[in-house]
């Protein structure tokens, strides 16, 4: 027997093994089951080539529990290892690596996230077991090795009688480890991490059912066996080639990656590329509405099949976090922190390209059957929009196929738009003046009124609507974006003809003074106007500017500091023209106040601005006038 001292420099190295990745203990299962399929491919390798002479067959992979004993057994039937190379790759390799990962990776452990992923190996056993063996037979003509260490830097390591190729790792499982002693947690382990591996992976049992024979009779009492129980799907749709899916196959896979999600998915993008970097995956959209959940069903990233996180901040666009769907790709540094991440070039053109595909994608989902990208509309815009917002890359391609509905339910793209509405909607100073709703029901009597003079109004209705449109100004000359009751519609799209008054300049003062000393001069201000006769007699509206800074500084960034906190401020347009307004010129003190009162209401009510105690003696008052 061979006794032996690891060479390394920190004396003992597996405390700071064990504390430094204090929260991440579970991943040495995902290193180990790592390990055994590297050995595994490697052997396939050498065998495909003829440099190992056996015999490749049907390897697995198999994970095993032995809670008397206090094991956790981990067997491959890979190329296995020599007793010399135990000592290279073990105790001088993977040590050594050990050790650099700490250097390099202990002062930056605050900057959690992707840190703590990779680098450990082998090693990382030790931070749940007080004692590791392993017992291997290389694919070489050489006797089995068993080697033991306990945690110190020491180490024996002698022949053994195991005959049949490959590894078995032995983790005699630490005291304060044992809830990796429970099928449970494996199970949950192994599911997490080596779903998709690519050797097939073993763990216990289960039961099937056998055929019923043709012969059975009435009392046939359905027969079971135990087959093994394989956790993982080796072929894993993004392995596959574009061409080799169906529709079908993608939604099945969507189902397989979240079994919990119930949703189907609207369309998915398959990546695939190998120059300069290698990426390969599957994004799906799924079906988002404008209130955005709380998501757990995230995109996953993994390196060769294996998962490493959900969490793919800086790698995939922070517009695209939303889809869903996996990443594969070997080239994504792991074991650094986030800011390096970012400010890798190999991941940046990764982000970028993830970005072209996605645009790719929808511009030929748009070209091909526009009926129903268009359908699909209402569950992607937000994604899409936030995009616009903040990824220029996807901005410039936008154009292409963002949509702009209207209340009728016609889609245009900004171009078509602004070729349809330059006729009718542009204004007296040469600007295009697009109006949109944020709300077709509560906005009804606005939309009312521009179609009644032909102007055709955008339904634009997610969150972050203000900081498009005001980005979408910026960069598109003469065109300006007015909701429907910003002011009358008269004023926010202004024509040659401005309307006769017919009332004095003196009776107007006297109308303005009668209608102030009713209504709640804090909450609004009186404007008139000489508007069409037939036009609402008072009409409530909400200036643009103001509203949209409000909005913006309410969604984050962009909008004026502190706007967000101010009370809502309204016009009252009162129409000079109307027969309301004479009537209340003609009336006495009293019968105005009432009066004033009730139109204000009723124009509250057309803006949905009427509620509660108002609302009720609305209601009361309007039936008794009805007595
Ligand atoms: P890495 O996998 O990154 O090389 P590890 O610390 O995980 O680092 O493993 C160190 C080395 O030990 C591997 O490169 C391999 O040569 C050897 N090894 C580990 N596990 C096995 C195994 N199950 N079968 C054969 N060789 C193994
Ligand atoms: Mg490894």
């Amino acid at each position: 027997m061979a006794t032996g001292k690891i060479n390394v420099s920190v004396e003992n190295i597996f405390p700071l093994i064990k504390k430094f990745l204090y929260s991440d203990h579970e991943i040495f299962l995902r290193e180990l089951v790592s390990n055994a399929t590297d050995a595994t491919l490697k052997l396939k390798h050498l065998t495909s080539i003829g440099e190992a002479k056996v015999e490749y067959g049907n390897p697995m992979i198999e994970v095993k529990i032995d809670k008397e004993a206090k094991k956790l057994h981990i067997l491959d039937q890979g190329l296995g290892m020599t007793a010399e190379e135990v000592e290279k790759y073990i105790n001088q390799v993977a040590f050594s690596g050990a050790e650099e990962f700490l250097e390099k990776y202990k002062d930056s452990a605050k900057d959690s996230g992707i840190i703590g992923h990779f680098g450990l190996g082998f090693y990382s056993a030790f931070m749940v077991a007080e004692k590791v063996e392993i017992i291997t037979k290389s694919h070489k003509n050489e006797p089995a090795a068993h080697w033991i260490c306990d945690g110190s830097p020491e180490f024996t390591l002698e022949t053994h009688s195991k005959t049949e190729r490959g590894t078995e790792i032995i983790l005699h499982i630490a005291e304060d480890s044992v809830e990796f002693l429970e099928e449970t947690k494996i199970r949950e382990l192994l599911t997490k991490y080596n779903k998709f591996m690519p050797v097939p992976i073993k763990f216990g049992t289960k039961k099937e059912a056998l055929p019923k024979p043709e012969d059975a009779g009435e009392d046939y009492k359905t027969e079971y066996i135990d087959v093994d129980n394989i956790i993982n799907n080796p072929n894993p749709a993004w392995t596959k080639q574009p061409n080799d899916l169906s529709e079908e196959d993608y939604k099945n896979f969507y189902r397989e990656l979240y079994p919990m999600q119930f949703d189907e998915p609207l369309f998915n993008i398959h990546l695939n590329v190998d120059y300069p970097f290698n990426l390969t995956g599957i994004l799906y959209f799924p079906k988002l509405d404008s209130n955005l959940q709380i998501q757990k069903d995230k995109i996953q990233l993994y390196q060769n099949q294996v998962f490493v996180t959900d969490n793919v901040e800086g790698i995939v666009p922070e517009f695209l976090m939303m889809l869903k769907g996996v990443v594969d790709s070997p080239d994504i540094p792991l074991n650094v922190s986030r800011s390096y991440l970012q400010a890798d070039g190999n991941v940046k053109k990764i982000s970028n390209y993830i970005t072209r595909k996605v645009s790719d994608k929808l511009k030929s989902l748009f070209n091909e059957n526009r009926e129903d990208f268009e359908k699909k509309w209402n569950d992607i815009k937000i994604v899409l929009e936030y995009g616009m917002l903040s990824e220029p890359k996807f901005y410039e391609k936008a154009g292409d196929f963002v949509l702009y509905p209207t209340t009728d339910d016609k889609y245009y793209t900004l171009t078509e738009l602004k070729e349809d509405l330059k006729d009718n909607q542009t204004d007296k100073n040469g600007k295009l003046v697009v109006l949109y709703a944020s709300n077709k029901e509560t906005q009804h009597s606005y939309i009312a009124e521009a179609n009644a003079k032909g102007y055709k109004v955008l339904v634009l209705d997610s969150p972050i609507v203000s900081h498009l449109i005001q980005k979408l100004e910026a960069d598109n000359e003469n065109i300006t974006f007015v909701r429907v009751d910003a002011d009358h519609i008269d004023k926010l799209i202004q024509k040659e003809d401005e309307a006769i008054s017919k009332l004095s300049d003196e009776e107007k003062e006297k109308l303005k003074l009668a209608i102030e000393a009713v209504i709640p001069k804090e909450n609004y201000t009186v404007q008139m106007e000489a508007l069409d006769s037939n036009a609402s007699p008072f009409i409530i509206t909400q200036p643009e500017f103001m509203r949209r800074m409000k909005e913006m500084s309410a969604t984050g960034g962009g909008g004026m500091f502190g706007m967000g906190n101010l009370p809502d401020m309204y016009n009252l347009v009162v129409n000079t023209n109307s027969e309301f307004a004479t009537s209340i010129l003609n009336s006495n003190e009293d019968a105005q106040k009432e009066l004033v009162k009730q139109a204000l209401d009723i124009a509250k009510l057309s803006q949905g601005l009427l509620k509660g105690e108002e609302l009720t003696a609305f209601v009361k008052r309007s039936f008794d006038t009805l007595k």
